[in-house]
């Protein structure tokens, strides 16, 4: 069943019809000289697309367009042609990824010379309607928990549970949690996949979208206490999340994850254990300056990874106390970056905490490993308009810079996708293996 996102009065929900989330929004027209907007409809089916209409009456704009923004982050001006008075854009969502439970706040804009004219702001929410999933909800304290099919006792749990790890993850973080949040709990393996999209890990067992005060939770992903520990992780992403706001950039993710991992049970034993195991086989440990953005994806590297990032946590509450931790997170607030809110938190530098760190576990830091140079490409290019290939055997300079601008580009080109593809932000969990024990 589709929900009415948070400041969205005006709006009206229409039925839920063959699974597809329809929101009828009846929109007062602001009358302008110029002309204005009416009709204003959004609609979305989940894994599909999403579709925004209105009628224009008045004088043809020069332009309309369609302001978009997606959970608050993302936004997107889209020019769209206005046909008999009518305006119809569709987005693919099958082919780009979005997740549930984001808000999509739109906006109608038509410019006439200088006369701009724009419509109220109006919101959609993008959630997980699809055939099949009969969700229910119930709110339990600061969380609002969704399930289906036979799942309520452990969604209402996780609800009680979440309450638990908002308030000690406040008392660490000295920062409250921000705004309720929503807790999904997903049974099938398939549902919980396609919920967290085809660009994610196959070997995710739950995830959080902090921006968005989100948690899908799938029950199939280990034990009990698995499931227990896990909801306490993801809950302190989004405390962690509002206790570092800041429009600057996002804290060291060794300090995110090894918060959260620490939060599950208020200790590092298992990742010390894992850490000095580690530390003794040759492959060593690994430079915190590795573990600021991604994380590694192999399952040693990940692993320790986050067994670092958890121990050097602990290593900063054992030495400074939780107090260090709120001054960390107070630091980030007003935009400092990792080092200066590791020094003004603990009045230690980042780099004397690494070697005490490294140091208990009697290794040094290893050093960065320096790039090699790029060597010339030997790949060979077709010819292209524009571009004079030397007909001679002998190397010429002019074509090797070619190639090597064409590899510029390329990686030019693979640098964007990679933008493209980390706008959507995501704290992915490893789901329990089958052994038992793992971390992620
Ligand atoms: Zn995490």
């Amino acid at each position: 069943m589709g929900r009415l996102s948070r400041g969205t009065a005006p709006l009206l929900l229409g039925g839920l019809l063959g699974g597809l989330l329809a929101v009828l929004v009846v929109a007062p027209a602001p009358s302008r000289a110029g002309g204005g907007f009416a009709d204003l409809n959004a609609d979305a089916t989940f894994g599909a697309d999403m579709t925004f209409s209105a009628s224009w009456t008045g004088a043809p704009p020069d332009r309309v367009e369609l302001l978009l923004g997606f959970g608050g982050e993302e936004r997107l001006v889209v020019p769209v042609e206005l046909v008999s008075g009518q305006l119809d854009y569709r987005r693919d969502l099958a082919n780009g990824y979005l997740p549930p439970n984001t808000p999509v706040a739109y906006r109608w804009r038509a410019v006439i010379g200088t006369q701009v004219t724009v419509s109220p702001e109006r919101s959609l929410l993008y959630d997980d309607a699809r055939p099949g999933l009969d969700w229910r909800q119930a709110q339990v304290g600061s969380a609002t928990v969704h399930w289906y099919d036979a799942n309520e006792a452990i969604a209402r749990r996780f609800g009680d549970l979440a309450g638990g790890a908002a308030d000690a993850a406040a008392d660490l973080l000295g920062h409250p949690l921000a705004d309720p949040i929503d807790i999904f709990v997903y049974g099938a393996r398939e549902d919980f996949q396609e919920a967290v999209g085809p660009g994610a890990r196959e070997w995710i067992g739950a995830a959080t979208y902090p921006h968005l005060r989100t948690v899908l939770m799938w029950l199939g992903a280990g034990s009990t206490a698995y499931l227990d520990t896990t909801l306490a992780h993801e809950v302190t992403h989004v405390v962690f999340n509002d206790a570092t706001a800041n429009p600057f950039h996002e804290p060291a993710t060794w300090l995110n994850e090894g918060t959260a991992t620490w939060s599950e049970l208020a200790n590092a034993d298992t990742e010390r254990d894992l850490v000095s195991l580690e530390a003794r086989r040759a492959e060593g440990l690994m430079a915190f300056a590795a573990l600021t953005d991604q994380f590694p994806i192999d399952t040693r590297g990940a692993s320790l990874a986050y067994a670092e990032g958890t121990t050097m946590v602990d290593l900063i509450i054992r030495d400074f106390g939780t107090d260090a931790m709120a001054a960390i997170a107070e630091a980030y607030r007003s935009g400092a970056t990792d080092e200066d809110a590791i020094l003004a938190g603990t009045g230690v530098s980042f780099e004397a905490l690494r070697e005490e760190y490294f140091a208990a576990f009697g290794v040094t830091e290893p050093d960065p490993i320096e790039p090699l140079p790029l060597g010339r490409s030997d790949v060979p290019i077709p010819p292209q308009a524009g571009m004079e290939l030397a007909p001679s055997a002998e190397p010429q300079p002019g074509s090797g810079e070619s190639q090597d601008v064409a590899w510029w580009l390329i990686i030019g080109f693979m640098a964007l996708g990679a933008v493209f593809v980390a706008t959507v932000v995501l704290r992915a969990r490893r789901a329990q293996p089958p052994a038992g024990g793992g971390n992620g």
